[in-house]
């Protein structure tokens, strides 16, 4: 059987020195209006393997842009993004499917499960990129739901779940292909606060395990886990807060 998550030495690499995983160099995003808006001024970011960054800020102030961006949901204006060393002006739109479906994993503020398949199935159906038997990949998915404490769950249906055990399928979908990065739109946003923190103590224990997570969030207290923050307001980034080694200024 697959292994979800290797512990592949790289992955616990120091953030100073491990590999970027994001790299934006003057990135910025316009919307032609009118009137025009300056979503994303030009920005520079760097994300190591194995970070865990949360980016703050109130409603308007860029965040799903940004989010966009970086899940290559959108492009931007201007500028460059280098995902895992690849400057993603080389792709054409397949190529950037292909990227985003084997190495993003997203998890969305409102979970997005399938409504009529199990817990297991709506983890397998969003593994695109696995051959093999079914059986094989319902052992990859239960792997996956047992190692974010669903596997009492594993044929209940989304309606049948609690908020926070949704949002642990949704999370096991995300991991389902090992991505090279988990981006969090705020995951914890239709959760209560007991809830929220299983989810948020969920996201620890797989930064714990090497896996890299960009968490987008209005909320301090989810911002608080990450071990990096930066804030953005009106489409500017403000590393403040950033206190991680080999920062961008
Ligand atoms: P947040 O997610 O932080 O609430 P957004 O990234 O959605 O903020 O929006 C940032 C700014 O860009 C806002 O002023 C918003 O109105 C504007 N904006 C976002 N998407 C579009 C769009 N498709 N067309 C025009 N303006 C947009
Ligand atoms: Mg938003």
């Amino acid at each position: 059987m697959t292994t979800v998550h290797s512990t592949d030495p790289t992955r616990t690499a120091s953030p100073a020195t491990a590999d970027p995983v994001i790299e934006l160099v003057q990135l910025a995003r316009s919307f032609p209006g009118p009137p025009p808006v300056d979503a994303l001024h030009p920005t520079d970011l760097t994300v190591r393997q194995g970070e865990y960054l949360a980016v703050t800020g109130p409603s308007g102030s860029g965040k799903s842009t940004l989010l966009n961006l970086l899940g290559l949901l959108d492009r931007p204006t201007s500028g460059i993004y280098r995902f895992c060393g690849t400057d993603l002006r080389e792709l054409d739109e397949a190529g950037r499917t292909a990227l985003r479906g084997r190495r993003i994993g997203f998890v969305f503020q409102s979970f997005h499960l399938v409504p009529h398949r199990t817990a297991v199935e709506n983890v397998a159906l969003a593994q695109l990129y696995v051959t093999g038997t079914r059986r094989e990949r319902r052992g990859v998915a239960e792997a996956v739901l047992r190692r974010v404490g669903l596997a009492h769950r594993l044929d209940a249906l989304p309606t049948t779940l609690s908020g926070g055990e949704r949002q642990r399928v949704a999370v096991a979908r995300a991991l389902v292909n090992a991505p090279d990065l988990l981006l969090c739109d705020e995951p914890t946003g239709n959760l209560d606060s007991g809830t929220a923190g299983t989810v948020l103590d969920l996201i620890d224990d797989l930064h714990g395990d090497g896996v890299t997570v960009i968490v987008i969030t209005h909320d301090p207290g989810v911002a608080a886990r990450a071990s990096r923050r930066v804030a953005i307001l009106d489409g500017r980034i403000s590393h403040r807060q950033d206190t991680a080694h080999g920062r961008d200024t």
